[in-house]
């Protein structure tokens, strides 16, 4: 017996380059091979005669090979063999294209399981390519529930068929790690029976199963860790913070505070008066004034002699948060400082001693601020702006740095309530659910084709207002399979044909960080008329003197995504547009651009992209901050989501601890699956 950590060079057939071709599919052990899961099934198992064969329904059955196959060379690169077969109900010609092999392998007078469509373009059958395999050869392409596999250059369906079959023959599958209780309960597949039965079903039915324990058992193991986290930070023990009067803060506010961003900050007061470690996410949409909430926990900290490191996801990000908590906070005494990479040696050297010296309160800057050998006097509290891009595994390891320093997370991405629960299930959630007063919504159209001479004319508008605009585009290049605009091509256009004499900027995520932030810099300052770019600029950006957003190809986009689009602009007191184009005309993704037009409501935007594409698109995305799931390509149910939570919760909850020895396994799948997380992340 082999064992699952074993190399996949350990199977027969398995060489070196082959080996380099698994790597592409991060297989690189048995069990990862074991655990690369099919991402759809095709029954295959029902036989049918010829004459029941329907047009262009490929279907399997049984027949015999009439006469000698022929092969005729047509001219370089294409060869066509033509076999005739027959079972008693009909005859079917067969036409093979630049498969020769099909004329050696086909033996006249021998009877074949085929599996194929019959075209329906003719009078006469003719089926094109079918997959045949002999009566008395193993069931690979016929004759079953088939698994489609998730696959790569050089390696097809067949080869990771024949290759899975060999890895689960010369080991045995994962451990159970879900108590027999809990499968009970639930009516859950085994693990053994499970890893057999989701690559090689007997039907449809038990390939469900199979997927559904795969999906129940990561979200379990997701779901108990989170909840380990969060215990294990309960037991810690801070300092509270006396000193809770905000007044001053309060009196140093060019605004008066949402009633909404009040009830967050008198929830942080809270957990600061706690004497444990607070662990917050403030979720927010877009323009809810997320950065006055975090100030004001700033404050506080800095007023019970606490600094802060507040993170932001880019330099330009952080630059601007530093700017505005400097203006805020030099009349109360509270000190700011900005710490990013691109400054100099010296610069960054002289920042940190005065970090570590106490003479900093707040320092402003990337994630690179805890990464890096920045040492802080007295670090009271984190703050991490966009959480999504702050995962689950930046944050378990957080208490590292400091003292159990208090952890604010904001996330400007709404996620339906239904998945937060299981996405920060270590963390307690303020809603900032009411915009600062006096913000318009974002006038939002959807526009066909026929409409660019009136968007061209709009941008014009706009800019001759001294206004600047946002264009953005699916893509960062020309691609021919995907009939979209590239951001690239389309600044080219935009620039040389259509607004010459404006100023055309062009950004996107194949270029460099440094470049990156340079262009956006200089867009933020207005030395560019419109940017043009990819969703590179999806994240925090503060343009308040962008007025218009083009979304080009807009159903390329998910409605959350859309949304947060559109949140860069509407940021400033002038009234603000945003236009999306579609060339498709599919009623169903009409409807659902056209939700985005009826309502900025990013919560129920969310609830709606969740309801048209299901969590698999939440938990699939990379910028979720989840670590990535195995299931991630299966399509995952709410109900087993909800089901696996309610199982680790109870789990947990009558066990108290994991430091059994039945629980072993599974604490070793939570560690397994938290490293994977820190991975995939940053
Ligand atoms: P986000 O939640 O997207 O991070 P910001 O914190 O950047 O939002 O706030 C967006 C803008 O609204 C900022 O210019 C900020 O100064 C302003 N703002 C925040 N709170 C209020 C308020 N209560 N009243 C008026 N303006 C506010
Ligand atoms: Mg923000």
């Amino acid at each position: 017996m082999a064992k699952l950590s074993d190399p996949v060079t350990v199977l027969k057939g398995v060489g070196p380059s082959r080996a380099k071709q698994f790597a592409q599919l991060n297989i690189l052990t048995l069990e990862d091979l074991i655990c690369h899961f099919p991402r759809g099934y095709e029954d295959r198992t029902k036989l049918v005669t010829i004459s029941q064969l329907e047009p262009d329904v490929p279907a399997c059955f049984k027949a015999m090979v009439m006469n000698t196959p022929r092969v005729n060379h047509i001219r370089k690169g294409l060869d066509i063999t033509r076999v005739q077969v027959a079972d008693s109900t009909a005859r079917l010609n067969i036409t093979f294209f630049n498969q020769k092999f099909a004329a050696e392998q086909l033996h006249y007078g021998e009877e074949y399981i085929f599996y194929g469509a019959v075209s329906g373009d003719y009078a006469g059958y003719n089926m094109p390519s079918p997959s045949f395999e002999a009566l008395d050869a193993p069931a690979v392409n016929t004759r079953r529930v088939l698994p489609i596999y998730p696959l790569t250059a050089g390696l097809s369906n067949t080869i990771l068929l024949k290759t899975v079959r060999q890895a689960l023959a010369i080991c045995d599958p994962p451990k159970e790690i879900l108590p027999p209780e809990i499968r009970e309960q639930f009516g859950i597949l085994p693990a053994e029976r499970a890893y057999y039965a989701i690559h090689e079903p007997q039907s449809l039915q038990e390939a469900e199963a199979a997927r559904k324990r795969m999906i129940f058992e990561e979200f379990f193991v997701f779901s108990a860790g989170l909840s380990l986290m969060r215990a294990a930070r309960g037991m810690k023990k801070t300092k509270p913070y006396e000193n809770r009067d905000l007044r001053d803060f309060y009196g140093a506010l060019p605004f008066q505070l949402t009633g909404a961003q009040q009830r967050a900050i008198s929830q942080i007061m809270e957990d600061f008066g706690k004497g444990a470690p607070m662990n917050r996410l403030v979720q927010g949409d877009v323009g809810s004034g997320k950065t006055m909430v975090a100030a004001a926990a700033a404050f506080c900290a800095a007023r019970n002699g606490k600094q802060t490191a507040f993170m932001a996801p880019t330099e330009i990000l952080a630059e601007q948060h530093c700017k505005s908590l400097e203006a805020l906070f030099a009349p109360l005494g509270v000190s700011v400082t900005l710490l990013t990479g691109s400054m100099t040696q010296k610069e960054k050297r002289l920042t940190r001693e005065r970090i570590a010296a106490g003479q900093v309160d707040v320092t402003v800057g990337t994630h690179a601020l805890l990464t890096e050998s920045t040492v802080f006097s007295d670090l009271g509290l984190v703050i991490a702006d966009e959480q999504h891009r702050f995962g689950v595994a930046q944050r378990s390891k957080l208490s590292e740095k400091g003292e159990d320093p208090h952890l604010l997370v904001m996330s400007a991405t709404p996620i339906p309530r239904t998945l937060a629960l299981l996405m920060y299930g270590d963390l307690e959630v303020s809603i900032l659910d009411e915009r600062p007063p006096g913000r318009e919504d974002v006038d939002t159209f959807l526009v066909g084709e026929s409409y660019r001479p009136r968007i061209n004319a709009f941008i014009r508008k706009h800019v001759s207002q001294g206004h600047q605009c946002f264009v953005v585009c699916p893509a960062v290049e020309e691609n021919e399979e995907l009939d979209v605009k590239s951001a690239t091509v389309w600044a080219d256009t935009l620039q040389k044909t259509v607004f010459p004499d404006l100023r055309i900027a062009l950004l996107h995520g194949q270029m460099k960080g440094a470049e990156k932030e340079a262009v956006m810099a200089s867009f933020a300052a207005g030395q560019a008329d419109v940017l043009v770019a990819t969703t590179v600029i999806e994240v925090g950006v503060d343009v308040p003197n962008a007025t218009l957003m083009v979304i080009e190809d807009a159903d390329r986009f998910g409605l959350s995504q859309l949304h947060q689009l559109r949140g860069r602009v509407g940021r400033g007191q002038a009234k603000s547009y945003c236009i999306m184009t579609t060339h498709n005309r599919n009623p169903d993704t009409i409807q659902r651009l056209k939700a985005l037009c009826k309502t900025t409501d990013g919560f129920k935007i969310a609830e709606e992209d969740l309801r048209l594409r299901g969590p698999g698109d939440f938990f699939g995305s990379r910028q979720s901050g989840l670590p990535a799931f195995r299931v991630g390509d299966l399509s995952i149910d709410l109900a087993t989501l909800h089901q696996a939570q309610e199982a680790s919760a109870q789990w947990i909850d009558t066990q108290g601890t994991l430091d059994t020895p039945e629980a072993q396994n599974l604490r070793q799948r939570i560690s397994a699956l938290f490293q994977r997380a820190e991975g995939t992340m940053n």
